[in-house]
């Protein structure tokens, strides 16, 4: 690995002259031994499971534990509807994160980037930045490594798991790689990137993970949404020009220490937080037949 920090990411930038997902890309190709040509190809299948993945959505299917399914299909209804306050481009955002979280609840075939609990945010972001602007799927693929560098450095420094460092490292560090893979598609600077990428990450630090019976569906689902808007405006802050007051590594290294020092019963093992509220308690209790 040719790189530890974001920091050390933009050093590279600079110092060779490359762009931020390049520099992610040469990485790939060093470590599968693969030509960069072949690099950007597995990654461009892998944008194309995303838009697969989000067009295969079915608003009739229900998860095993009847906890999910149908939401994804009520929000874009009220975003053609024209009355929902987030916009058309947020709206649709936020259609898509329901859409695939539910997908996965449901069985079905996602991308788990970073993780199938949050694999969402990213896709719910860039297929939306793709209809809105007309780019090609090459360039989605180059914003991926953007990504992927992120979600690189976040697992070296600390964890995408919520059962190692709780939901802000698995929503939370989607949210920081989504935030700079849109301001790589923006035209926005290695520097913005990570600044967007801190700015998204901060705002999930201390989020537990504490599923409704043990399911990736109650909380999980919604907060991609709520991640997915977060990359957003993490995106149009920096590219208004807003920094961040504390550097993406040092937010990193911030969520490892709340992660260790998070106790264990928010760290997927369904014994806190949502997980045992009465309303999660009564809807997870086993049916009994008369
Ligand atoms: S609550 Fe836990 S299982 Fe659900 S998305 Fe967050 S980390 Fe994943």
């Amino acid at each position: 690995m040719s790189y530890h920090s974001l920091k050390e990411i933009c050093k590279i930038c600079k110092n060779e002259d490359k762009e931020f997902w390049e520099v992610i890309r040469a990485d790939d190709c060093c470590e599968r031994q693969v030509s960069p040509d072949e690099s950007l190809q597995d990654m461009n299948k892998m944008y194309e499971a995303m838009l697969s993945a989000d067009a295969s959505y079915d608003k009739k299917k229900r998860s095993a534990s009847r906890l999910s399914g149908g939401d994804g299909a009520l929000f874009w209804e009220y975003v053609e509807s024209g009355m929902n306050l987030s916009g058309s481009f947020m709206g649709k955002v936020i259609a898509r994160a329901v859409c695939m979280a539910e997908t996965n609840a449901c069985m079905g075939r996602i991308v788990a980037a970073p993780t199938a609990g949050s694999c969402g945010v990213i896709p719910a972001v860039l297929i939306s930045y793709q209809e809105k602007t007309g780019i090609d799927n090459k360039k989605c693929a180059m914003a991926l490594f953007t990504a992927a560098g992120i979600g690189e450095v976040i697992s070296q420094k600390a964890s995408l798991s919520g059962a190692a460092g709780g939901c802000q490292a698995e929503i939370g560090s989607a949210a920081a790689m989504a935030a700079g893979m849109t301001v790589h598609l923006q035209g926005g600077t290695p520097q913005q990137i990570c600044d967007a990428a801190a700015i998204a990450l901060k705002s999930f630090l201390g989020l537990t993970c504490d599923p409704v019976g043990g399911l990736v569906e109650v909380p999980c689902i919604k907060r991609n949404a709520a991640a997915a808007e977060a990359a957003v405006s993490a995106c149009d802050m920096v590219m208004a020009g807003i920094k961040s007051a504390i550097p993406a590594d040092e937010v990193i290294e911030a969520m490892n220490e709340i992660g260790h020092d998070m106790p264990e019963k928010y760290k997927e093992t369904a014994q806190g937080g949502l997980a045992v509220t009465e309303s999660a308690v009564r809807k997870t209790r086993p049916r009994t037949r008369i």
